[in-house]
């Protein structure tokens, strides 16, 4: 007999270890109950994968797991915010026991790296979907926003952007590695789109220092402009500087990786900004951060996106992943 909606909730999600003191009530009431610090302000962000449109038919239930708090946590990396409990809510066509127990494992792996809670939830039957809200605390004033940039700050984005997109790609069987590619870099390529990295250091170190900051989900050229238009700006972005993957070069080639970079999407890298004037405090901050941060570009006073290569304006299309318009 399959196994039945509470017995799913308490074998898989209300057993998870719980790491957290602020939790005054988890699992298995009608709602959680969270102490809020007093000297905190509530960070909120919401995020759904849903089958077929975010993750391809047949994606690992463990990645799946692991995307779905990976892609909230990254949320609040880009508002500076310490995560602290989740919610999930999770629609599934049967109650697949490897499914859940593989799910399972990749969401609380995750979450026990950054401790973070899994605090209630909802458990429904239909079309594979799941949808987590996660939730962190950030000193007021602290939080880093999309709107604070200003002309003459520095643009800056962290890691390889294009390399999860290169990975989707190997997933869908949509490019054919060259002959004799080493496999370690298909491999690296895969699991930066299987298993992003919340650049939740990152987000930390800048805070009080970054005057914008937004995480690339959408292709870091969409992103960069969602970021640059919020500030009442635009930006020139060279794309020069870009700093590309070399597994994704090597696998797709320098001009898809390019592409991919600017216009692919589900990096989570972080895309922000500093003032001039206070260059020099960047790289202390970011020392003992995993990930590298490079400077791509600079914010301008005149609305929109120029990309250049060195002085030289390029063009290219570069839109990215918005769904009520997407070209698929
Ligand atoms: P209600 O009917 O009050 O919405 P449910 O019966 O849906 O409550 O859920 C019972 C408890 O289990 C609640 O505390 C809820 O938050 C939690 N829960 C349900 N589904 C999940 C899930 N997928 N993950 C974590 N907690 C869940
Ligand atoms: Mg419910």
């Amino acid at each position: 007999m399959p196994i039945g909606e509470f017995e799913l909730i308490d074998r898989y999600f209300r057993t998870a270890a719980s790491c957290r003191s602020d939790v005054l009530l988890g699992i298995g009431d009608d709602a959680a109950l969270l102490a809020v610090p007093p000297d905190r302000q509530l960070v909120a962000a919401i995020d759904t994968l849903v089958e077929g449109r975010h993750f391809p038919v047949g994606t690992a239930p463990h990645s799946l797991g692991h995307r779905a708090l990976a892609v909230n946590l990254s949320d609040l990396a880009a508002m500076g915010a310490d995560p602290a409990w989740f919610l999930l809510a999770l629609t599934l066509p049967r109650a697949d026991e490897d499914f859940l127990a593989q799910f399972a494992r990749g969401m609380h792996a995750l979450a026990q790296q950054y401790e973070v809670q899994l605090v209630g939830g909802d458990t429904t039957a239909g079309p594979l979907s799941v949808t987590v809200q996660a939730l962190g605390l950030v000193r007021p004033g602290e939080a880093l926003r999309r709107s604070g940039a200003q002309a003459g700050d520095l643009l800056f984005v962290s890691g390889h952007p294009g390399e999860a997109a290169a990975g989707l790609l190997l997933e869908m069987g949509g490019v054919e590695p060259p002959a004799g590619c080493d496999e370690n870099l298909t491999a690296l390529l895969r699991q930066r789109f299987l298993y992003p990295t919340p650049r939740l250091a990152l987000g930390r170190a800048l805070r009080g220092l970054a005057s914008a900051c937004i995480d690339v989900s959408d292709g870091l050229a969409a992103d960069a402009l969602k970021l640059a238009t919020a500030s009442g700006c635009g930006l020139r972005m060279d794309v020069g500087q870009i700093p590309l993957s070399a597994a994704a070069q090597a696998v797709v080639g320098p001009e898809a990786a390019l592409r991919n970079a600017l216009a692919g999407g589900d990096d989570y890298e972080l895309c922000f900004t500093v003032p001039a004037a206070r260059l020099a405090e960047l790289p202390g901050r970011v020392a003992n951060v995993k990930c590298a941060v490079t400077c791509i570009g600079v914010i301008d006073s005149a609305p929109g996106m120029r990309l250049c290569r060195g002085g030289s304006p390029v063009a290219m299309d570069v839109a990215g992943f918005d769904h009520f318009r997407s070209r698929d």
